[in-house]
């Protein structure tokens, strides 16, 4: 197996799309390396990616906030303005493993590794987020929620990785959240997950909203119906229902021995209202 860790992207990126065999990026490893241990994956290749620069850093661009593929849920938490804009993007990241796994693994991993159950991938797709793809045909762009088309299936072609992901800019009074279940309170894969991101209007009325939900279908779905049925309200009663009736008629979950299909339906209910409702009390206080 050989090992390379390019200072560019264009090297990564020539490294991938010439390779002979099985090729693979390594940026934290927690999957990755999991994976080859256990013989799941046995790659000729391995491009680390953790030198080059745009992967690794959290900058601010055009009123947003570009943050590379290869930055680990940890420095996401420890960077001093990003937690007050996208708290929700943030709390997904750190609900990922233990400290010791927030210290490696990344978004652009956590995306790239094609789980449905991925922590960090609803809230990215709640914002809005937009990934920025590298590959031998130059760079392109990919909303969060077009990357991934099913379990260990990404839409990105030979020789292409995620270099970064921008996070659009945000207008006064918003917020995002994002909530899980696990049958345990940590080290847990999600039975689901529900990001939620809104913002108001100077009224308190939701003008804007997106939510997404994970580990209910194939992929983590983006549900523009549920974003419907929470705008032009207060999140009212009424509302909410809306919402969770939006959220339910979304699902199409396996049944499985971590929750059958109707626990996960009604769990993604009332997830997502709760994700809402937290966004909401955050966008008032922003
Ligand atoms: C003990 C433990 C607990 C865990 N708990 C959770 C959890 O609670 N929630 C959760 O969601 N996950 C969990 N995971 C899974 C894992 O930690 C996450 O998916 C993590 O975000 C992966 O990131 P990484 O940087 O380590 O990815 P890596 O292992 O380096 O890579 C994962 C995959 O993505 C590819 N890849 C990585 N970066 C890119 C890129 N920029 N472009 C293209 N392809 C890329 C790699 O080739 C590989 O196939 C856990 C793992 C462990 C070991």
């Amino acid at each position: 197996m050989r090992y390379e860790a390019p200072e560019s992207l264009e090297g990564a990126v020539a490294l991938l799309a010439g390779a002979k065999g099985e090729a693979r990026v390594l940026a934290g490893g927690t999957d990755l390396l999991v994976q080859m241990r256990a013989d799941v994956v046995d790659p000729d290749l391995i491009v680390d990616i953790k030198r080059i620069p745009e992967t690794r850093a959290v900058t601010e661009e055009k009123g947003g906030w570009r943050i590379g593929a290869a930055v680990t849920g940890a420095e996401l938490k420890e960077h001093p303005r990003l937690k007050k804009v996208w708290p929700g993007v943030i709390e997904a990241a750190n609900l990922i493993g233990s400290t010791q796994v927030q210290g490696r693994a990344t978004l652009g991993g956590n995306l790239c590794n094609g789980s449905p159950a991925a922590d960090s991938v609803p809230a990215l797709i709640a914002a809005g987020a937009v990934a920025s793809l590298v590959g031998p045909g130059g760079r392109r762009d990919l909303p969060v929620e077009d990357v991934m088309l099913g379990p260990r299936k990404l839409a990105l072609q030979k020789g292409e990785i995620v270099a970064s992901f921008l996070l659009p800019p945000r207008p006064p009074r918003s917020s995002d959240a994002y909530l899980r279940f696990i049958p345990r309170t940590e080290m847990d894969i999600a039975v689901v997950g529900a990001g939620v991101s809104l913002s108001l209007d100077a009224n308190s009325v939701i003008s804007a909203a997106r939510v997404s939900l994970g580990a209910v279908a194939a992929r983590v779905l983006l549900v523009p119906e549920a974003a419907q049925a929470i705008i032009g309200s207060r999140l009212d009663k009424p509302a909410q229902d809306r919402l969770e009736a939006a959220a339910r008629a979304a699902c199409r979950p396996i049944d499985d021995k971590r929750g059958t299909t109707e626990f996960r339906i009604d769990v993604a209910a009332v997830l997502a209202r709760r994700s809402a409702l937290i966004a909401l009390d955050r966008a008032r206080s922003n």
